[in-house]
């Protein structure tokens, strides 16, 4: 019996103890009350009536009254006994149920906890997990003055198997993968997939440089059978980079960072694997050293937000910004988001990215509230933010912090956001609509779903990609896609808005198609904060 099961049981008869039970004191009444009507007729019998001297003389000389009278005694004992044991039984319930919620309970949080730490397709740990597992080697190999190693593999050609084969054979080989590398490892080193097609595998006790060489061809090796994959066969190659402890590199961030960049100087020379080399720096592309400076970026408040306006065509009013992020490198100047964020994205830092673009923006349109501008605010959001379970309460949470509407947020997601985890995608939507705040398609028309496909999901408006607007007047095929989109979404309850409008021709053909919002450089380019207000009195006469 375990000391909470004990500790119930024990308690339940502890209060029997202290006070009578129900069924002890009923018991008792009754015989109190047999008693007294049993002693009446025997005085009634005996004397011909009731008197208080036959009551005397009847208790002084029935033996049958003497036995009645240990009733009540009998049954305060029975029924403090058989309230003891329903109290015991009850307890014992009890004790089980609760038992089995714990066992739920921790059940469940340690599913959650997986969840949150390891990568679904492959069951590795995620980048999370292996950042962690990172820094706590290098603390253990810091103290314990002792190399160490972390190995970046690569996929060679894994974006052609995927496109060419499609994504079940891309899954399927990136499963195998995982088992392969696995298999070759050994327990005390951590592999992670950290996105893509892209591996990190931590070596937390080497004595020199040649242990981690040594493993990157055995994994080489280890990847050099075929693989087949449903009906194909398939021959892969790998690219390893090898970033040591302490020798090049003292943190996480730098030992990943220059692990990429030898990663990337071996698919180059395509020679299976390579250490890093300072000098190999200017010949990595600048994405490879972009990524690891994005984190102090943000850090650092690099990061600065344009707002390009949405015009309401019914009412001619610009009512929404569209809130788009800018990075003021230290060297390279303005860097555009179709550089950086796909580098946050695959390095996880979008979530990072999306929290400083909510938080910024957000509180910039209560800025601007209060000077008694209303404006509402679009933000975009990537796929993994869609899947971070946070993103709900930091919205709401921001929201009411800033005493802004539900009503005031857009946020702005494209299809292939949708699709990556279309379930767990349209869970969080329809919690986030749920308030109030609006879904926006952005990009339609470069993914491959249909309108009608999205239709189950909250969404309240379909963005068409600049692609088809932009040269609209020229391509007969753009004008006829954009004009379909326009229909479907309006038959489907949708808002339908235009981006790229960037000549008064485009504006004007899209007006008189019927588009509810329109945003392009001809009605208003990406500006900063303080120029919205000027520009909001001015802009409009473009329209009118
Ligand atoms: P998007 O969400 O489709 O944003 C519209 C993009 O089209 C913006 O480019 C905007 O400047 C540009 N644009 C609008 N009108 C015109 C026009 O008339 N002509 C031309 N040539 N371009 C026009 P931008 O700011 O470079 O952003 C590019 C993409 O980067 C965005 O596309 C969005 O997908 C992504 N992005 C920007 N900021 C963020 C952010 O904070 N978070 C996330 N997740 N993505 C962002
Ligand atoms: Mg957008
Ligand atoms: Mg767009």
């Amino acid at each position: 019996m375990s000391d909470f099961t004990f500790q119930v049981l024990s308690d339940n008869v502890k209060l029997l103890k202290t006070s009578a039970s129900k069924y002890a004191v009923y018991g008792v009444l009754i015989a109190v009350a047999a008693i007294i009507i049993a002693t009446c007729l025997v005085s009634y019998y005996e004397q011909g009536r009731v008197t208080l001297d036959g009551i005397i003389q009847a208790q002084k000389t029935n033996v049958a009254l003497w036995l009645l009278n240990l009733a009540p005694f009998g049954f305060a004992v029975w029924g403090q006994y058989v309230s003891s044991i329903m109290a015991f039984k009850a307890g014992a319930m009890i004790v089980d149920q609760t038992t089995e919620l714990r066992a739920q309970v921790v059940a469940s949080e340690r599913k959650a906890k997986h969840e949150i730490t390891h990568d679904r397709l492959t069951n590795l740990p995620n980048r999370v997990l292996m950042e962690d597992r990172l820094e706590q080697a290098i603390h253990v190999a810091q103290r314990e003055r002792r190399p160490m190693a972390v190995l970046t593999l690569d996929v060679d050609q894994f974006k052609e198997i995927n496109d060419t084969l499609g994504r079940d054979h891309g899954d399927r080989l990136l499963r195998q993968v995982a088992a392969r590398l696995t298999a070759t490892v050994k327990d005390t080193e951590t592999i992670s997939r950290s996105g893509g097609d892209e591996f990190t595998i931590i070596l937390p006790s080497i004595t020199n440089e040649s242990d981690a060489i040594e493993t990157s061809a055995n994994i080489g090796n280890a990847l050099k059978a075929a693989f087949d994959i449903f009906d194909s066969t398939l021959d892969v190659r790998a690219s390893i980079g090898i970033a040591l402890y302490p020798e090049h590199g003292m943190s996480a961030d730098d030992l990943l960072q220059h692990a990429e960049v030898a990663m990337y100087v071996a698919k180059k020379e395509k020679c299976g694997y390579a250490l890093y080399d300072p000098r190999q720096e200017d010949k990595s592309p600048r994405r490879v050293t972009l990524a690891g400076e994005l984190r102090q970026a943000l850090e650092r408040n690099q990061l600065f937000l344009k707002y390009q306006p949405k015009l309401n065509v019914r009412q001619k009013k610009f009512s929404e910004v569209e809130v788009l992020a800018r990075w003021q490198h230290p060297r390279h100047g303005v860097i555009e988001p179709d550089e950086f964020i796909p580098l946050a994205e695959r390095t996880g830092l979008i979530k990072l990215l999306t929290s400083w673009v909510l938080k910024n923006g957000i509180r910039q349109v209560a800025e601007w509230a209060r000077q008694d501008i209303n404006l509402n605010i679009s933000v975009n959001i990537s796929a993994q933010d869609l899947h971070d379970d946070d993103l709900y309460d930091r919205i709401t949470g921001l929201l009411a912090a800033n005493q802004l509407r539900a009503e005031q947020l857009v946020l702005e997601v494209t299809e292939s956001t949708i699709m990556v985890d279309k379930e767990r995608a349209m869970s969080m939507l329809n919690r986030l609509a749920a308030t109030g705040i609006k879904i926006s398609v952005d990009d339609f028309g470069t993914g491959y779903s249909s309108l009608a496909h999205l239709s189950a999901l909250p969404i309240s408006e379909v963005k068409i990609d600049k692609s088809f607007v932009m040269d609209m007047l020229e391509n007969s095929t753009h004008a006829k896609i954009v004009r379909a989109i326009i229909d479907l979404g309006h038959n489907l309850g949708m808002k339908v808005v235009a981006e790229g409008v960037d000549d008064p021709s485009i504006y004007r053909r899209l007006a008189g198609l019927g588009c509810d919002g329109l945003q392009g450089h001809y009605l208003g380019k990406p500006l900063y904060a303080d120029e919205i207000p000027g520009w909001l009195s001015t802009g409009l006469q473009k329209v009118v």
